[in-house]
């Protein structure tokens, strides 16, 4: 889940090693380590940061021309020096991102035939079955084949072997891995922007890929389980990142950057409709039109953030194209048995495209008969866009905070677009009504900028929060899920307690909670339902909860003893909760600075969820 890097090259590619393990460190990690290959192995391995990684390496004149590194994220096993990566075995070397459901079996059958385990990790059973291979094969790309066979789950891996150090082999069995070719060496590492310091050239693994990679260049051979292996081309493809993209310029957090980016990530995603009069298909993919024409209801399946999307979407599907909308859950969705609708279109939404869950949901639905999918991701090279007939890629740029913003507000925007074309398609839209809403998409980046400026208010209610043990967050209608995620976005950088409520359930059961100590923050759009809202927002009052409300410039709702109330511009209509995210976001980032937590990179946390 966390990060690998590999590289075989002329000259010590020890820094490259280190800088790529410190671009990765976004994705969240509680350890970290390194091993070369000059003929011998050698390891280093620490708790601390990269940077603590680097110092050793220094200390100790770490240099060679062939390695593999690690961040962990540790799934079996404490976070420690003798669990983290790389794992030895004999004269193997291996780093693992991911999960190896059979490891008991293996790490029992692997005792019994006399190995001794120095961790306890599931990763280390790979090494040792590679170990026990290459007594049958002198080849390790051959051992590692095998191996892998017998292994169940989710992984990526990078492996030595002493004997060889020209070469190192890497394998993809669902986490991502990518090859980089460079000038002067070839690399491997689990994401593009590990490698930017060396090449943009990057050859992207597909599902069984086995390669091997040395200095002058790699061979790809994919031994999907019960496939027959076979040596495979894939395309090198210029990465587009940049490298100021994963960056922090001025700012002092990643999450910072990346709330403030979104005017224009919003923007760009919606460049393509923003420039046009009117909304196309095409959007989604050259099938799209005859796969929407046939479309009767719509299932989303995602996980966190993703899922808040898929809520907000359901409101605006249902009510403007009138076709009946679920949302599930992909962690629960892949282990039920679902009654199937037919003619459904099924949309997986994922920022990485690698969510482990999602992925397997998708691929469980289209297992139970469902025939159309389309993924919504921002990371064109993902899993997720290989996997789905039709695709729309949000346009955020990389996401290195661990708390998504940007991501959660591109996807709504491509969810947006969704909705209009479903509508069109289906004869719900005019014309009239699909140039309003082209002309309120054109306004929302303006809109957003508006927004973002609410932030030294909210920063002055941030302050009373941090001593809060406890915040309850309501909402009613689209912005429920919009509440939803504000809690969620508090509870990971925070870490303070923090539930979501459909105003309405207030009085069935958590108005309990509600005393003078117990924040409630109110999302107060001027819509159909302020008035009832307001019932809801008495009611709290009235037991001493001190209500934030977050509202329109046209909401009819006051200030007052007990009632802090912060404005956005006037009502946006169904764009409303993307305006409505940004005080949420800055809020939870403004409590995470004054409780000085980790922001980017929050406790027990990982970015992009590749193990189930
Ligand atoms: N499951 C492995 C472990 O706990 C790898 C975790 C990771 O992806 O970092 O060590």
């Amino acid at each position: 889940m966390c990060g690998i890097v590999g590289a075989v090259a002329k000259g010590n590619i020890v820094p490259t090693l280190l800088e790529g393990l410190r671009r990765l460190e976004y994705r969240g990690y509680d350890s970290a380590g390194i091993a070369l290959n000059n003929g011998a192995l050698h390891r280093l391995r620490t708790t601390g940061r990269v940077a603590e990684l680097s110092k050793l390496a220094d200390d100790q004149k770490f240099s060679g021309e062939a390695g593999i590194a690690h961040t962990r994220w540790a799934t079996h096993g404490a976070p420690s020096e003798r669990n983290a990566h790389p794992h030895i075995s004999g004269e193997v070397a291996v780093v693992h991102n991911g999960i190896i459901e059979n490891h008991e079996a293996l790490r029992q059958r692997l005792q019994n035939e006399g190995f001794t385990f120095t961790s306890d990790t599931d990763t280390e059973v790979i090494a040792h079955l590679i170990t026990i291979n290459l007594k049958e094969t002198p080849d390790l790309f051959e051992a590692v084949c095998r191996s892998v066979a017998e292994l169940q789950g989710a992984y990526a891996i990078a492996v030595m072997e002493e004997a060889r150090p020209e070469r190192i082999v890497v394998c993809r069995n669902g986490a991502p891995l990518l090859l980089g070719l460079g000038e002067y060496g070839t690399y491997a590492a689990s994401d593009a922007s590990a490698l930017l310091q060396v090449t943009r050239r990057m050859v992207y693994l597909e599902e069984g890929d086995v390669a091997e990679i040395h200095r002058d260049g790699y061979r790809i051979v994919n031994c999907l389980p019960g496939g027959v292996a076979r040596e495979v081309a894939r395309t090198v493809q210029e990465s587009e990142l940049t490298n100021e993209a994963v960056e922090m310029g001025p700012y002092a957090h990643f999450m910072q950057k990346e709330i403030f980016e979104q005017p224009g990530v919003v923007a760009n995603t919606l460049e393509m409709v923003l420039n046009a009069h009117s909304i196309s298909p095409r959007l989604f993919g050259n099938e799209a039109e005859n796969i929407f024409k046939d479309t009767r209801s719509i299932l989303i399946l995602a996980c966190g953030t993703s899922y808040h999307a898929g809520l907000v979407a359901r409101y605006w599907l249902e009510t403007v194209t009138g076709l009946p909308c679920n949302v599930e859950i992909a962690s629960e969705y892949r282990y039920r048995n679902p009654a199937i609708a037919p003619h459904t279109l099924v949309v997986g939404i994922s920022q990485s495209g690698e969510t482990a869950d999602t992925l397997a949901a998708l691929s469980y639905a289209k297992s139970l008969g469902h025939r159309h999918s389309l993924g919504i991701c921002n990371v064109a090279e993902s899993a997720l866009v290989r996997q789905t007939d039709l695709r729309f890629l949000t346009r955020a740029g990389p996401e290195i905070g661990v708390a998504s913003t940007k991501a959660f507000t591109t996807q709504l925007a491509a969810l947006m677009l969704l909705t209009m074309t479903l509508a069109k398609l289906n004869g719900r839209s005019s014309d009239k009504s699909e140039r309003e809403m082209i002309t309120a998409m054109r306004h929302l980046p303006v809109a957003l900028q508006h927004a973002l400026q609410v932030e030294p208010q909210v920063k002055a209610w941030a302050e009373r929060f941090s001593e809060k043990k406890h915040a309850l967050f309501l909402g009613r209608g689209m912005h429920y899920p919009i509440a939803l995620e504000g809690a969620l976005k508090l509870k990971e950088i925070s870490y303070i307690h923090a539930e979501a409520y459909a105003a309405g359930e207030l009085k069935h059961g958590p108005l309990a909670l509600v005393d003078k100590d117990m924040p409630v923050v109110a999302i107060a759009p001027n819509d159909a339902l302020l008035e009832k809202l307001k019932s809801n927002l008495q009611e709290v009052r009235a037991r001493g909860g001190e209500l934030y409300v977050f509202a329109d410039a046209d909401s009819r709702i006051q200030e007052s003893e007990g009632v802090h109330v912060i404005r956005l511009a006037e009502h946006a209509g169904l764009l409303s909760p993307i305006l409505h995210t940004i005080p949420l976001q800055l809020l939870a980032y403004h409590v995470a600075l004054q409780k000085g937590t980790d922001v980017d990179k929050p406790r027990n946390l990982a970015k992009s969820v590749t193990v189930e």
